[in-house]
C-alpha cells in the first residue's frame, strides 16, 4: 500500500477523534516523509494495524503487535530514524530518534504511551538526542510543558528499569530542566527531578534556611506567598504541618552582608537602581512601593540618613532609576522579612527565627532528616527549643558572602589604622579617622573603594556636597580645633582608573557574533561542541563590535572617505593604554568624559567611540562570556584575568552617575587623589610602625611615596571559596559532602564554582558525585567564579525557581501526590493553531 494511503489513514483516524487524538499536517508529512525525506514505501499491513491501534488509544493491541513481531519496528525505521536504517545499529538496539517528533508537539498521551511501548520492545535508547533538532524527548516535553507525557516516561522508565539521564544537554547545551524553568514551565521542572519528590507522604515538612541575607529573605517571602496565596493546594490544615527555621548568624535576619548596619555607612549606596531592586520575586516593583510608603508616611528623610542630608539618593518620590543606600535597602528586607514571619503564622505556618546563631554541621540526609548543628546565645536561651540541634527535612544554604581564612597578616595590615572594608563609620570612628584632619589611603579603586571615599570625606566632620541641578559641589571643613588642613583622601591600585560609569541608557543590544546561541553554534561548527579559545573569541568581540558599530572590520583598511576602521576590541579594551607601564594617565579625565558620554548619549561628538553602545556590547555579553571562560584552557583562563577582565569589570560593576560627579567634585575641591601603584611593591610600615609609606605613580609616571596614618583595605573580597574559612564550608568539605567543582568544567581541579543544579540552585555533591537534593543552595556563595558573581536581581530570580520547586515537594511529601502541586497544569489535547502553537511544533 502506498504511504499516502497510509497517511490518509491515519489522518481519518484521527479526525474521527479530533477532540481527543490528533494528527497535524506536519505530522503526517513528516509520517509519509520523515525528517530527512525518507519515504514509507511499502509499509505492511502491521504497520497499518499498529497505526489503527494508536489512533484508538488501543495500547494493548500496540504492544502485542509490537511484541508479536518485533522486526516490524525495522519497517517503521525508514520513517522514525531518518537517513539511518536498521543495520546502522546493534542488534536489538533501536534509538528513540523515530519517536521525537511526536513527542514534540503536545502529544496525546496514548500516542506517545503506544511509541514507548514500541520502544520497550526493541530496547530502545530513552535518552538518545534527535540528531535533527539536537534533543532528547525529554527535552521536547520540556520545551512543550507537556506533563503528561514526562510522567508517563518516568513511570516508563521505572517499569523497564531504565535510567532517564536529565542532566544530558541540548544543542542548546540546556537541560531538560532548564528548558522547562527557561520558558516559565515551574511545574514541569519539578516532576522532572522525581528524586526530590521520593519523600511522597512522608509528613511534616522542616525547612531550614541557613544565612537570612538578600537570598534566604527572597526566598523565604516567595515560599510563604506560595503557600497562603494558593488556598486550594495548600489548605489550612497542610499548612499547619510546615515548620521553618531562619538562621542567621548576624543580629538582624534580613539583610546580609552589604546592606547590614555592622558593615556599612548610609553613604554607601547601591549599584543596581531602584526597580532592579525587589526582594520579593511575585512583585518587581515591590522596592520602590516601599519607597512610596515610606515617603507618604512622611518617614524616608529619616531612612534614608545622611544619603538624603548629601543628596546622594532625592529625598522625592520614588525613583525607578534612582540608586538608595544600601543600609536603606537592608531596612527594606528586614521590614518585608517581619511582615511576611507574621503572614505565615497567621496562616499557621510554624517559623522561628534564630539571630545571632551560627550553622556549624549539617548531618548527612538520614531517612530524609538531616540534623542541624547550631552555636548562638539567642538559641539555648529560647524556651523550649532544643539546645543545639534542629532536625529538618529540608536545608537551604544562602550562606553568601564567606569569612576568608586569616592568613597571616602582611606588613602593611599591621599598622593600628588598618581597617577592612566594608565598615560602618562607627567603625571609622572608633578608629580615631575623625580625630583629627589626616591623610587616609584606599588600597584599591573598585565600587567598595567608593564607599571607602564616602565613608570618610561625607563624615559630618570632614565635608558635606551642594547641588546646582545634576552638579555637586564639595566642600571640605576646616578643623576649626586645630586650624588644620582638611581630611584627604588617595586611593591606589593597580590600573589606577574608576569603574565606569553607568550609562542611563540600560538596554541591552542583540549581539549577533557573541549571544549565547550563536556561541553555541559556533561552538559546534567550529571545535565540536568545545568552547572557543581566546582568540577566536576576541575574533568575535571584533565583529560584533563592527557589526554594532556599523564599521568596517578592524585590520581592514578603509577606502579613501570611508569610515576610519575601527581599533580592535583589544585596544577598545584598553583606550587609555592602562596595561602598558610608563604611559602618562589621568583617571579624572578619564571619569570626567564617561559623564559626558552619559549625559549626551552616543550621537554627534561621540558617534566615533560610542560608550554607550560599548557599554550595552561588553554587559550583553555576560551570559556568554560565564559559558565562554568556564570552557577555556586554564591558560586561556589566566592570559584573560591578566589582560582582558579590567574591561568586564567596568562592565559588571560600573558606578551609578551620580557616584562618578561626587568624584569629581571632591576632586576638583582638592580633597581626592587616585594614583598607580607599582605592579609588585606593597606599601610598607615606617619605622614608627604606625604609619605606612606608599609608593605610587603620578600623572607623568614619576614614582613618588605618600605617608599614611590610616589605611582602608577595599580589595578583600576574593572569589575564591576554598578560602572560606567559615565552620559549616570546612565541616562540609572535610566530611566529603561538598565537593568545589564544577563536572562541567574540563579541568575541575581548576574551577572554583559550585555544581549548579539545573533548577538554577546549586545542590551539595558529595566525593562520589553524588546530590543531595534535600540540601540546595543559592546565592552569592554558591557563584564564586569571577564570572558567576551574583546580585540582587539575579538571586532573587534564583530564588524563585527554588521555591517554586520546594513547593512542589512539600505539597508532595504532605499529601503524598505531586499532582497536587500542579493546581495550573494546562490539559494537553489537541494542539491550538495560533503562531505560538504553529512554532512549538518546530
Ligand atoms: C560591598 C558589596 C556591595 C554590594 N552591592 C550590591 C548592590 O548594590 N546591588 C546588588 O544587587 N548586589 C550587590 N552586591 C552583591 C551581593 O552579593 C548581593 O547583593 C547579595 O548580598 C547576596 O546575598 P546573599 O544572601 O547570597 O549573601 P549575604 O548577603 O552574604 O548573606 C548571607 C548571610 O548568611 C549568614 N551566614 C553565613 N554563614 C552562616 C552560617 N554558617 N550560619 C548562620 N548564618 C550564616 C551571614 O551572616 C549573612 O547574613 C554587593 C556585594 C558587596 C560585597
Amino acid at each position: 500500500m502506498p504511504h499516502a494511503l497510509a497517511c490518509g489513514f491515519f489522518l481519518r483516524h484521527a479526525g474521527s477523534h479530533a477532540d481527543t487524538v490528533w494528527a497535524d499536517e506536519a505530522m503526517v508529512k513528516r509520517l509519509g516523509a520523515s525528517d530527512t525525506g525518507s519515504p514509507i514505501n511499502q509499509p505492511s499491513f502491521l504497520i497499518m494495524d499498529i497505526f489503527e491501534a494508536i489512533a484508538k488509544k488501543d495500547l494493548h493491541a500496540v504492544a502485542a503487535l509490537i511484541k508479536n513481531d518485533p522486526q516490524v519496528v525495522n519497517e517503521l525505521s525508514p520513517v522514525f530514524l531518518g537517513n539511518k536504517g536498521p543495520g546502522d545499529y546493534p542488534e536489538g538496539v533501536r534509538p528513540l530518534m523515530w519517536a521525537t517528533f511526536v513527542l514534540r508537539t503536545p502529544a496525546d498521551t496514548p500516542i506517545a504511551e503506544a511509541l514507548l511501548l514500541g520502544m520497550a520492545a526493541v530496547k530502545s535508547d530513552l535518552n538518545e538526542i534527535d540528531v535533527f533538532a539536537g534533543r532528547t524527548v525529554l527535552h521536547w516535553a520540556a520545551y512543550n510543558d507537556n506533563l503528561l507525557i514526562l510522567q508517563m516516561m518516568q513511570k516508563f522508565a521505572a517499569e523497564h528499569k531504565l535510567k532517564l539521564n536529565y542532566n544530558q544537554r541540548d544543542n542548546g547545551n540546556k537541560t531538560p530542566t532548564q528548558v522547562a524553568l527557561g520558558k516559565g514551565f515551574h511545574q514541569f521542572a519539578k516532576i522532572m527531578a522525581p528524586e526530590r519528590l521520593k519523600n511522597a507522604g512522608q509528613g511534616p515538612v522542616h525547612l531550614a534556611i541557613v544565612g537570612m541575607g538578600a537570598t534566604g529573605t527572597g526566598l523565604f517571602i516567595r515560599l510563604i506567598r506560595g503557600m497562603v496565596e494558593a488556598p486550594a493546594v495548600y489548605p489550612r490544615e497542610v499548612l499547619k504541618q510546615v515548620r521553618i527555621s531562619l538562621i542567621d548568624s548576624k543580629t538582624v535576619l534580613g539583610r546580609g552582608m552589604p546592606y547590614s548596619d555592622e558593615l556599612n555607612s548610609s553613604t554607601s549606596i547601591l549599584n543596581v537602581h531602584a526597580a532592579g531592586m525587589s526582594i520579593d520575586s511575585t512583585d518587581g516593583a515591590d522596592f520602590l512601593n516601599y519607597i512610596k510608603d515610606k515617603y507618604l508616611q512622611g518617614d524616608l528623610e529619616q531612612g534614608l540618613g545622611e544619603a538624603g542630608f548629601h543628596g546622594l539618593t532625592p529625598v522625592a518620590p520614588p525613583n525607578p532609576t534612582g540608586y538608595y543606600p544600601r543600609t536603606f535597602f537592608g531596612k527594606y528586607c528586614t521590614e518585608r522579612l517581619t511582615h511576611w514571619i507574621e503572614v505565615a503564622k497567621q496562616y499557621g505556618i510554624s517559623v522561628d527565627a534564630y539571630p545571632t546563631t551560627v550553622v556549624a554541621k549539617v548531618g548527612k540526609p538520614d531517612k530524609g532528616v538531616m540534623t542541624v548543628e547550631l552555636k548562638g546565645s539567642e538559641f539555648s536561651t529560647k524556651p523550649g527549643a532544643p539546645t543545639s540541634k534542629l532536625d529538618a527535612t529540608h536545608v537551604f544554604n544562602a550562606t553568601g558572602h564567606w569569612e576568608h581564612k586569616v592568613k597571616a597578616a602582611k606588613p602593611y595590615e599591621t599598622i593600628p589604622g588598618c581597617i577592612q572594608f566594608p565598615a560602618s563609620r562607627a567603625t571609622l570612628e572608633a578608629k580615631g579617622v575623625f580625630k583629627q584632619p589626616t591623610h587616609v589611603a584606599v588600597m584599591g579603586s573598585s565600587l567598595s573603594a567608593i564607599d571607602a571615599v564616602f565613608g570618610v570625606l561625607l563624615h559630618p566632620q570632614v565635608g558635606h556636597l551642594t547641588w546646582e541641578g545634576s552638579k555637586p559641589t564639595y566642600h571640605p571643613h576646616v578643623d576649626l580645633k586645630s586650624g588644620k588642613m582638611p581630611w584627604r583622601v588617595t586611593c591606589y591600585s593597580r590600573r589606577g582608573v574608576w569603574p565606569k560609569v553607568r550609562p542611563s541608557d540600560n538596554r541591552d543590544v542583540d549581539a549577533k557574533w557573541t549571544s549565547p546561541a550563536m556561541y553555541e553554534i559556533l561552538r559546534q561548527v567550529f571545535n565540536g561542541g568545545k568552547s572557543l579559545d581566546l582568540k577566536t573569541c576576541v575574533q568575535l568581540l571584533d565583529n560584533e563590535m563592527a557589526e554594532l558599530y556599523n564599521r568596517p572590520l578592524p585590520g581592514v583598511g578603509a577606502k579613501p572617505g570611508e569610515k576610519k576602521p575601527l581599533p580592535s576590541v583589544m585596544e577598545m579594551f584598553d583606550p587609555l593604554k592602562l596595561l602598558a607601564e610608563g604611559v602618562p594617565r589621568n583617571p579624572w579625565n578619564l571619569v570626567a568624559s564617561d559623564v559626558r558620554d552619559c549625559d549626551d548619549g552616543d550621537s554627534g561628538s561621540n558617534a566615533e567611540r560610542p560608550w554607550v553602545r560599548w557599554y550595552q556590547i561588553i554587559h550583553g555579553l555576560f551570559p556568554v562570556m560565564t559559558r565562554v571562560y568556564r570552557g577555556w584552557s586554564p591558560k586561556d583562563r589566566a592570559d584573560f584575568d591578566k589582560n582582558l577582565n579590567t574591561p568586564f569589570l567596568w562592565a559588571f560593576a560600573p558606578m551609578p552617575l551620580h557616584s562618578a560627579r561626587i568624584l569629581l567634585a571632591m576632586h576638583e575641591a582638592g580633597v581626592l587623589d587616585l594614583f598607580r601603584t607599582p605592579e609588585e611593591e606593597a606599601p610598607k610600615p615606617n619605622a614608627d610602625k604606625k604609619h605606612l609609606d606608599y609608593p605610587y605613580f603620578d600623572e607623568v609616571g614619576a614614582k613618588k611615596i605618600n605617608t599614611h596614618e590610616f589605611l582602608a583595605i577595599t580589595t578583600g573580597l576574593g572569589s575564591d571559596v576554598r578560602l572560606d574559612a567559615g565552620e559549616l564550608t570546612q565541616a562540609d568539605m572535610a566530611s566529603g559532602q561538598l565537593t568545589i567543582q564544577d563536572q562541567d568544567a574540563p579541568d575541575p581541579k581548576d574551577e572554583n564554582t559550585f555544581f549548579l543544579a539545573d533548577d538554577d540552585s546549586y545542590e551539595f555533591l558529595d566525593v562520589q558525585g553524588n546530590h543531595s537534593p534535600a540540601r540546595r543552595g543559592v546565592g552569592f556563595f554558591s557563584h564564586a567564579s569571577y564570572f558567576m558573581i551574583q546580585a540582587v536581581p539575579a538571586v532573587v530570580g534564583h530564588t524563585r525557581n527554588v521555591a517554586e520547586l520546594y513547593l512542589a515537594e512539600f505539597i508532595t511529601r504532605l499529601l503524598g501526590d505531586a499532582t497536587k502541586a500542579i493546581p495550573e497544569q494546562k490539559p494537553f489535547g489537541r494542539p491550538g493553531t495560533g503562531p505560538q502553537d504553529q512554532k512549538s511544533k518546530l
